[in-house]
């Protein structure tokens, strides 16, 4: 197992927010996060990399505590956040973008990158602010790969795009996980996550109210309908 999260408690101010999250990651998985809005997804891995530091509870990373530490020391160690919103540099290059990333460690250099993301090839030296939203998503993943992370979490990371441009993307997590990646997907878009993810997680009200391998999630209508607000038959 790379990453337990036990009993997490988590507060923005007063509002109790994470209220006993536990889940566990195993090496080279893909796990979802799924839940409607306001759940508690992103605070989850908020809380995961040290943004929002449990109040209760703890986060083991290969074994050892890592709630506590700040966020760098987080991120340091391995346990990288793609956040919603990107945060790409729009006034530098794709190619400056990913270089500024680097860390000597990492076994994804620009060859890596690029042979995964060939579109950020063709626009390496175009400025991120240039890119299309799909691209930018795509530069933003590929600059967390270049920081040497052992648990990749993706919140939200095919929002808003087009379809064919969302296929782009699976195929490109797929090639990911392919390298043995951990991966903590939270995703509106059910179909990516059950084309992608080894097991589900269903966060409600700042809990895991369900959690099951992909093949049972896609066996059981019911659980969709339950905690999702998905009806499959509509
Ligand atoms: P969504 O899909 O809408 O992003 P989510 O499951 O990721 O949903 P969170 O963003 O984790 O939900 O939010 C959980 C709760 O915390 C919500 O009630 C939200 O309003 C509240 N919340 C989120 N961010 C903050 C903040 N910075 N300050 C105060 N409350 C917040």
């Amino acid at each position: 197992m790379i990453l337990q999260v036990e009993d997490v408690h988590g507060y923005y101010g007063k509002s109790h927010i994470l209220q006993g999250v536990s889940l566990q990651v195993d090496a080279g998985e893909v796990v979802t996060l799924l839940g409607r809005n306001g759940a508690g997804k992103t605070t989850t891995l908020k809380s995961i990399v040290g943004v929002v530091p449990p109040v209760q509870g703890r986060v083991l990373f290969e074994g050892q505590l890592i709630s506590g530490l700040p966020s760098y020391k987080i991120a340091a160690r391995g346990v990288c956040l793609v956040p919603e919103h990107r945060g790409i540099f729009k006034l530098l290059t794709v190619e400056e973008n990913l270089t500024m990333a680097a860390r000597k460690e990492s076994a994804w250099g620009l060859e890596e990158i690029y042979a995964i993301f060939p579109r950020l090839k063709e626009r390496r030296k175009n400025g991120g602010g240039q890119l299309s939203g799909g691209e930018q998503q795509m530069l933003a993943i590929a600059r967390a790969l270049m920081t040497h992370p052992r648990v990749l979490m993706l919140d939200e990371p095919v929002e808003g795009l087009a379809p064919v441009i969302v296929d782009e993307i699976v195929a490109q997590i797929r090639q990911i996980k392919a390298t043995g990646m951990s991966i903590i997907l939270v995703e509106q878009n059910l179909e990516v996550c059950t084309q992608l993810a080894d097991r589900h997680y269903i966060v409600e009200q700042g809990r895991i109210v369900y959690h099951g391998s992909n093949a049972e999630f896609l066996a059981d209508e019911g659980v969709k309908d339950r905690y999702l607000g998905v009806n499959l038959a509509a």
